[in-house]
């Protein structure tokens, strides 16, 4: 499917500078900061510096060097963070039904307590 990047959301103006973030971590294709309003001890955003609506659009359209750097990205915060040995989980909301709020790609990752079950039951 075809995504309809919108410049004007909040992660394009963080990237653009406009707006401050506490950077965890930065690399040539992604860029990886603390949620504004944490849900775990650990909540760590990481998002690519290309412009892409959600991992499916990521995917599909980005260049193997933005996909390396971006899932080493990921790799490096959770060792940063020392969250690998007791556990952590990664999500990443989509569209509509996966009630996404910011529509550029970012995965959150969420850990330092027992986190629950994934889903609340319908
Ligand atoms: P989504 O629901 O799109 O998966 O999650 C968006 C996340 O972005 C939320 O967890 C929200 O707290 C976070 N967020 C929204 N605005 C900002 C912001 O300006 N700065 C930071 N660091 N996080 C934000």
């Amino acid at each position: 499917m075809a995504y309809t990047y919108d410049n004007e959301n909040i992660f394009a103006k963080i990237l653009r500078g406009e707006i401050p973030n506490d950077t965890v971590l930065e690399t040539e294709h992604s860029l990886a900061f603390n949620d504004i309003r944490p849900q775990a001890p650990l909540h760590v955003l990481v998002i690519p510096k290309g412009k892409y609506v959600n991992y499916d659009d990521f995917a599909s359209n980005a260049s193997d060097a933005e996909i390396l750097d971006y899932t080493r990205a990921i790799s490096k915060v959770c060792a940063m963070k020392g969250v690998a040995a007791d556990g952590f989980r990664m999500i990443s909301n989509a569209g509509r039904d996966g009630v996404q709020e910011v529509p550029h790609l970012h995965v959150h990752i969420l850990g330092g307590r027992d986190l629950g079950r994934m889903l609340n039951p319908a």
